[in-house]
């Protein structure tokens, strides 16, 4: 591992952002041979997992209930061990697409530096919907904050940031903040979920809430705040079905925190400056199975990708698209060796001809991959998909050409807990432009 300035080498893979997503790329790619530059904005590697300090991390990458600064230790170390030059405190704010590969500008306490990489793996995580975005009106005192930002305060550095609070939002970080908040001596008024059902995972519930008499209110929400330096109040209300709140509902509850659990979008504004295509589900960049976008080149994974609740799952596809990443960049290599490109050439979209498209019914919320490259055909592949709403009993069926070639039963799946399928793909007979369709029937 070197911790070094810029070297004015080009590389073969970058990597952008050191959270789990990003460590696991920099060592695939690392080990398949790849000159590798892992860049990160923060003074340390190990990205949100660095203020995660409760346990359940790697359960199924290690078989082991560990913190989430234990998880990333663990790649820290592993990193340590490889040629990967690390780039701290720097911010990649603008890449631009070049005859061979990509230009990358990097901003530091240095200075400005430009470098030039033939793949780009992105991996910057996401971001926590704020209140304006859930439509919460009225003064903007301190106290009304992310759930995130309360577990920075929290545990990195050290200051209880409320002392009687709601949590509005049933979504993991919520769930997990209010039960710290507890530990630490605040009140923790309830958790309030517009939705009928809950947003988190069961066991956060069951640990978070239930285990410290923490009240889950489902159908309410917040529509108004009071105070003004600091917060004073807020006022909650009934819902209706479709989430409009119910007049004369309204409830004051005094309070000098409200934290914000509503929901995380995948972080791409790098991704969308080069117009990379992204996918209306999941929010992040329309992939294939190597985890490359429709730009050539382009690697997406992590929460960066679409918003894991497992950081197992993170690491999986972190270390697909560095080792996909690392291939292309080598492929790259010999075929440019080989010929003449044009000087100038634009965005090396890729042909649409040579893809299978993986398509759903209404039942499911999302699915990725989204596409099937042709030219790789693999003997099986991940699949992660969630499903709409709460289901019971369960079948999901996969059929190409009118034919069924994989079923799975399920005894219930809800919206917040991720599947995983490994889906063979050893004897399809698929042509460019066919499809995979997926359904999830009543079994
Ligand atoms: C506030 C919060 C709390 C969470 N808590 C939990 C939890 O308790 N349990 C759980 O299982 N999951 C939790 N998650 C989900 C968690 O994000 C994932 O499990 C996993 O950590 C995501 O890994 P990642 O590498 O994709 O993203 P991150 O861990 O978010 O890492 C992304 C990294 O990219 C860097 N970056 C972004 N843009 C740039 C740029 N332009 N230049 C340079 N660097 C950049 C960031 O600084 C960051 O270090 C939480 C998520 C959030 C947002």
């Amino acid at each position: 591992m070197k911790d070094e300035r810029f070297s004015p080498d080009a590389y073969d893979v970058t990597v952008i952002g050191g959270g789990p997503a990003g460590l696991s790329a920099a060592i695939a790619a690392d080990k398949a041979g790849a000159r590798v530059l892992l860049v990160e904005r923060e003074g340390r590697l190990g990205g949100i997992l660095k203020q995660c300090i409760h346990d359940g991390f790697g359960l199924i990458r290690f078989g082991e209930k560990l913190s989430g600064p234990e998880y990333a230790h663990r790649y820290i170390e592993e990193l340590g061990g490889t040629g990967v030059t690390i780039r701290l405190l720097s911010f990649a704010s603008k890449i631009s697409k070049q005859t061979d590969g990509f230009e990358l500008t990097l901003v530091s306490r240095g200075g400005v530096d430009v470098l030039q990489t033939k793949t780009l793996v992105l991996s910057t995580g996401c971001r926590e919907r704020t209140a304006r975005q859930v439509n919460i009106h009225g003064t903007r005192p301190a106290g009304v904050m992310t759930a995130g930002q309360a577990q920075y305060y929290t545990n990195i550095l050290g200051r209880l940031p409320v002392r009687r609070c709601v949590i509005l939002g049933s979504g993991d970080i919520g769930l997990i903040m209010a039960r710290r908040l507890s530990l630490e001596g605040a009140e923790v008024l309830g958790v309030y979920e517009a939705k009928q059902s809950p947003s988190g995972l069961s066991r956060n519930i069951a640990q978070c809430l239930e285990d410290f008499d923490i009240p889950l209110l489902t159908g309410h929400t917040v529509t108004r705040v009071f105070g003004r330096d600091r917060l004073e109040a807020v006022e909650i209300s009934r819902v209706d079905e479709i989430m409009r709140p119910i007049p004369g509902t309204g409830e004051r509850i005094d309070c000098d925190g409200l934290v914000l659990s509503v929901g995380l979008i995948p972080e791409n504004e790098l991704a969308e400056s080069l117009e990379v295509l992204i996918h209306p589900a999941t929010k992040g960049p329309l992939c294939d199975q190597r985890y490359m976008t429709m730009i050539s080149g382009v690697f997406s994974c992590g929460n960066a990708l679409q918003v894991n609740d497992l950081v197992d799952y993170v690491s999986e596809s972190g270390a697909a698209a560095g080792f996909y990443a690392a291939q292309t960049a080598t492929q790259t290599a010999t075929q440019s060796a080989a010929r003449t490109v044009a000087p100038g050439i634009g965005l090396d979209r890729r042909a649409e001809g040579n893809f299978a498209d993986l398509t759903t019914d209404d039942a499911f919320l999302c699915l990725s991959p989204q596409r099937l490259d042709m030219d790789y055909r693999e003997r099986e592949i991940p699949v992660f998909f969630r499903s709409r709403e709460d289901r019971g009993k369960t079948v999901l069926r996969v059929q190409a050409g009118g034919r069924e070639f994989f079923r799975r039963n399920y005894s219930q799946l809800r919206p917040p807990e991720m599947e995983r399928i490994l889906l063979p793909l050893e004897n399809l007979d698929l042509s460019p432009g066919d499809r995979i369709d997926f359904t999830l029937e009543e079994a």
